[in-house]
C-alpha cells in the first residue's frame, strides 16, 4: 500500500472514532457546540474518503478521459465543501433562532469525552506531520495543520463546558466559534478545488523551480512559454523551448532528459510535454584555444590560457566579433575540460578548432551533445587555422 493512501485509512478511522465520541458527548449533554464539532468531524472523515478515492481513480486508465480522472478528487472536494458550508449555515441556524437553551448536563463525563477527543487529535497531527516532513508531502503537511485547528476548535468547547459548570451559558458562542472553523476549512477547499478545476497555474514558487531546472541546461537557448496545472493530486507542465541543437533527434534525447530531471526534482509530476525548435545558424562561433602569446594554437583544451573566439555572419563567413576570452577554469582542480566546454557552449560555440582529437573525451561529449562540431586543423596558427576554415566554408582543413 501506498503511504499516502494508508496515511488516509489512518484519517478516516481517526475521524470515525472522533466522531463517536463526539456523538456520545453531544448526546449525553445536548451541547449545541459539540453537534457542530461532531458536524466538523464528520466531514473530515468525508475528505479523507475523497483523498482516498483520488489515489485509487487516479491509478485507474479511462478510455473516454485521456488526460486521466484526476480532477474527480476535486469535483467531490468541491461538494465537500458545498456540504460542510450548508452544515454549518444549519447550525448557526439552530444557534441564533433556536431560543435559550438549558445549560449543557452531564458536564464531568462530556469533559472526560472531550479530553480524549483532544488527545487523539493531537496524536494524529503530530503523526501526520512527521509522515509528511518525512515525504515532503504538502497535502499531508496542511492536513496536519488542518488538525491542529480542529484541536483549537476542540479546546474552545471543553472552555465552554468548564464555563457551564461555573453556572455561564457559554455553550452558544462555544458553537458561533467552531462554526466559524467550519467555515474557513471548507473555504479553503472550495477555493483550492475551484482553481484546480479551472486549471489554475501551479504556484509561483514551483513556476520558477522549473524555469531554473531548464535553463540550467547550457544547450537551452530560452523559454518561449511555460504553462503548469494542477489535476487532482498531479502536476501538468508543458514547455516550449528554443534549443542549441540541429539534430532532430539529440532534441528529442535532450527533451526526454529535461522531463526526467524536472520529475525527479518536483514531487507528483504526472507529464512533461515539451516541444522545441532549434536555433538554426544565424553566425558560426569559432573558438581556438590559444598560447599565451595570443596567436600559436594550443596543444591543450582545459588548460589553454586563452580562447580565441570569432563570430562568423552566415551565410557568408564575414567576421563580425574577433575576441580573445581568459580561460575562467585555468585554475580549477577537477573536470576542467567540461567546465571549460561548458563555457564556451554559454558563449554560442558552434565549432572548436582544435589540434587534439577531442572524441572520446569528456569535452568532446559535452560539445558534441550539444551539436557544435570539433574540426582538427593541422595549422598551429590561429590566424591560418580561421583562413583554412573560412576557405573551406567549415568543410574539412
Ligand atoms: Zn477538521
Amino acid at each position: 500500500m501506498e503511504s499516502s493512501e494508508k496515511t488516509a485509512w489512518l484519517s478516516i478511522l481517526t475521524n470515525t472514532l472522533l466522531v463517536c465520541i463526539k456523538t456520545a458527548v453531544a448526546l449525553a449533554s445536548g451541547s449545541v457546540a459539540v453537534v457542530a464539532d461532531t458536524i466538523h468531524s464528520l466531514t473530515d472523515v468525508v475528505s479523507a474518503a475523497v483523498i482516498l478515492i483520488g489515489i485509487k481513480i487516479a491509478r485507474r486508465p479511462a478510455r473516454g478521459f485521456p488526460y486521466g480522472l484526476y480532477k474527480v478528487e476535486n469535483l467531490v472536494a468541491l461538494l465537500t465543501s458545498l456540504l460542510i458550508l450548508f452544515a454549518g449555515y444549519e447550525i448557526l441556524k439552530t444557534v441564533i433562532f433556536g431560543g435559550s437553551r438549558p445549560l449543557p448536563e452531564n458536564i464531568p463525563l462530556s469533559i472526560v469525552g472531550i479530553c480524549a477527543t483532544l488527545i487523539i487529535t493531537w496524536l494524529f497531527s503530530r503523526y501526520e506531520l512527521k509522515k509528511g516532513e518525512e515525504t515532503g508531502s504538502p497535502s499531508l503537511i496542511a492536513d496536519a495543520r488542518h488538525v491542529w485547528t480542529d484541536m483549537l476548535s476542540t479546546l474552545v468547547i471543553l472552555a465552554a463546558f468548564v464555563g457551564s459548570a461555573l453556572g455561564l451559558g457559554l455553550d452558544t458562542f462555544a458553537a458561533v466559534i467552531v462554526v466559524f472553523f467550519i467555515a474557513r476549512s471548507a473555504m479553503t477547499i472550495l477555493v483550492d478545488s475551484v482553481r484546480v478545476l479551472l486549471d489554475a497555474s501551479l504556484d509561483f514558487a514551483t513556476i520558477t523551480k522549473i524555469r531554473d531546472i531548464v535553463l540550467s541546461d547550457p544547450r537551452v537557448v530560452q523559454i518561449n512559454q511555460l504553462w503548469a496545472r494542477n489535476a487532482g493530486r498531479y502536476k501538468f507542465v508543458e514547455l516550449d523551448l528554443v534549443l542549441r541543437i540541429n539534430d532532430l533527434e539529440r532534441g528529442h534525447s535532450l527533451t526526454e532528459e529535461i522531463e526526467n530531471r524536472v520529475k525527479f526534482e518536483i514531487p507528483q509530476v504526472d507529464r512533461v510535454l515539451i516541444h522545441f525548435q532549434s536555433q538554426g545558424k544565424t553566425k558560426e562561433v569559432i573558438a581556438i584555444p590559444i598560447c599565451a602569446d595570443r596567436q600559436t594554437i594550443s596543444m591543450h583544451f582545459g588548460e589553454a590560457p586563452f580562447f580565441r573566439l570569432v563570430d562568423l555572419q552566415q551565410p557568408n563567413n564575414t567576421v563580425t566579433e574577433d575576441r580573445q576570452l581568459e580561460n575562467p577554469f585555468l585554475e580549477e582542480k577537477k573536470a576542467k575540460g567540461i567546465k571549460v566546454a561548458q563555457w564556451l557552449l554559454e558563449n554560442e560555440v558552434t565549432t572548436l578548432l582544435s589540434l587534439q582529437d577531442q572524441s572520446g573525451k569528456g569535452p568532446g561529449f559535452v560539445l558534441g551533445n550539444s551539436g557544435a562540431e570539433i574540426l582538427l586543423t593541422e595549422s598551429t596558427n590561429a590566424d591560418a587555422a580561421l583562413a583554412a576554415f573560412v576557405a573551406n566554408k567549415g568543410e574539412a582543413l
